[in-house]
């Protein structure tokens, strides 16, 4: 059996039901009989961790009928995640919009909301509302505050994964240091009526790489997002976790000078960010004329075409390719993926003239180099994935299994 130690990796009579769930969920052993060869405990053993997950709601037999089982005799019934028992809830800010969701277990988006929220309006305001939004979720999916198991939000700055705060957030004034997973859980308490659940915040780049890895490159063993809108940052997921670095700033690329004179949002001169995103772009076309105040505007521009913002974009494309190459020669990845307003065929065509033309070439020879499948979506789903992987980690689901009495 393949796995971490300390987790599934736990042989013999160490494995708990936290442990056969993860199996289970990971497709690594589906039936009783594979369950048994990957763990090594006995029959009775494995049926009796089972059942409390059975008791629990959380694993029932699966739709597609007995399949042969590996220990030889007849059929084994299948088992399954039973992603019906909970819901998770899901919030992606930007600097002045934010969506929120309700997702299934499994990912799936049961309803979503997308509309202003100003993030300079501070973390009390901007909470607070959430905290209604998600109630008007929940209601138009017919799910009730108590079946929530935990909420994920993303955030556009560093974050420390530890404590769900900000840090030293460049474009988020009022927010360093503010007790976010606090503030949110309280909002959700009052609006629903609920009792407090978890809530787990992390870095935007970061959930979008780790929505997009899980959904759509899952093979992928070292997979970099760069996000290019309002601002730039980039999240890295390495063997299918998120990569923070020691402070949580590990892919805040956009501060990163490249030499220019433009001033940045973060108060600095010739940030890339300043220099390269959809809101640098934004600026240049309205010097020349051409109305367009925010990365939005642009990526309207350039879905329909606009020769001067394709330019932009493309020349935005090969200062960003630049950054790019140390990035990629740092982390060898296999999928660099491109997303946020600038993410389409002219900035891709500028990324990968300078990135081929300055990383070495081993370090992209299996590069793809690929735009978003998810979308706008991509922060959302990988909040709520963050929200369920940490739930249901084999330690923390034994944990919750004994306080729930099973
Ligand atoms: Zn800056």
């Amino acid at each position: 059996m393949t796995g971490r130690p300390g987790r599934t990796g736990k042989g013999g009579n160490q494995a708990g039901a936290g442990d056969l769930l993860e199996l289970v969920r990971s497709g690594r052993a589906v039936t009783r009989g594979a369950l048994q060869q990957a763990t090594g405990l006995s029959r009775a053993t494995v049926g009796q961790r089972l059942d409390r997950l059975f008791r629990a709601g959380w694993l029932r037999e699966g739709a597609g009928g007995p399949v042969g089982s590996p220990l030889g005799g007849r059929p084994s019934i299948t088992l399954e995640f039973d992603d019906s028992h909970a819901v998770v809830l899901a919030a992606d800010l930007d600097t002045r919009h934010a969506r929120a969701a309700v997702l299934s277990l499994t990912g799936e988006i049961l309803a979503e909301h997308g509309g202003t929220l100003v993030v300079e309006d501070g973390p009390d305001a901007v909470l607070g509302e959430l905290g209604r939004w998600f109630a008007e979720l929940l209601a138009k999916t017919g799910h009730r505050g108590g079946e929530v198991c935990g909420i994920g939000l993303a955030v556009p700055g560093p974050v420390d994964s530890e404590s769900g705060r900000v840090v030293q957030p460049p474009i988020m004034p009022g927010w360093d240091g503010y007790d976010i997973t606090g503030r949110l859980s309280r909002a959700f308490t009052e609006h629903t009526g609920a009792p407090a659940v978890p809530v787990l915040v992390d870095n935007d780049a970061n959930l979008m790489a780790y929505g997009e890895q899980r959904t759509g490159h899952p093979d992928c063993t070292a997979f970099v997002l760069v996000k290019v809108s309002t601002g730039i940052g980039a999240g890295v997921v390495v063997d299918g976790s998120i990569y923070r670095g020691v402070d949580g700033g590990a892919g805040d690329i956009g501060h990163i000078r490249v030499g220019a004179d433009a001033l940045c949002r973060c108060g600095s001169y010739g940030c890339l960010a300043a220099v390269a995103s959809g809101g640098a772009v934004a600026r240049r076309l309205a010097a020349s004329g051409v109305p367009a105040a925010s990365g939005s505007d642009v990526r309207d521009l350039l879905a329909a075409g606009h020769p001067e913002a394709a330019a932009l974009a493309r020349e935005a494309g090969r200062t960003v390719g630049d950054v790019l190459a140390t990035v990629v020669t740092l982390l060898n990845p296999g999928v660099l993926m491109i997303a946020g307003d600038l993410a389409g065929t002219p900035f891709l065509t500028g990324v990968r003239e300078l990135l081929y033309q300055r990383a070495l070439p081993r370090s992209t020879a299996h590069l793809d180099v690929v735009t978003s499948r998810l979308g706008d979506r991509a922060g959302l789903v990988g909040a709520g994935a963050l929200v369920v992987e940490h739930l249901y980690a084999p330690d923390r689901a034994e944990e919750r299994l004994s306080e729930m009495g099973v």
